[in-house]
């Protein structure tokens, strides 16, 4: 019930796969085969950074509303109700 509310910190002495700083303390135990991927927090932070700005494409079967193309992935989740005023990534360029 207690360990939501457990922030342990495990004390060590391992290197970041990033920026190769040194790393004395991580809120978990690393696994031993995993050691070589290890990053500092500085590092962590800016690998979620980037992830976000991969952003998730969602992926369907919709038709541009203005040369009637195919589009497959769109980079947000289309309203069902506004289907029609879809265009292409080709269109929107325009
Ligand atoms: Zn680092
Ligand atoms: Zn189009």
């Amino acid at each position: 019930m207690d360990t939501q509310q457990n922030n342990q910190m495990f004390e060590g002495n391992w290197k970041c796969s990033g920026c190769g700083a040194a790393i004395t303390k991580l809120p978990f135990q690393p696994d031993p085969a995993r050691e070589g991927e290890l990053l500092c927090i500085d590092c962590h932070r800016s690998k979620r950074e980037q992830t976000q700005k991969d952003r998730p494409m969602f992926e369907g079967n919709w038709t541009c509303s203005r040369c009637g193309g195919q589009i497959t992935k769109l980079p947000f989740d289309p309203d069902p109700t506004r289907l029609d005023g879809l265009v292409c990534r080709d269109c929107f360029k325009k």
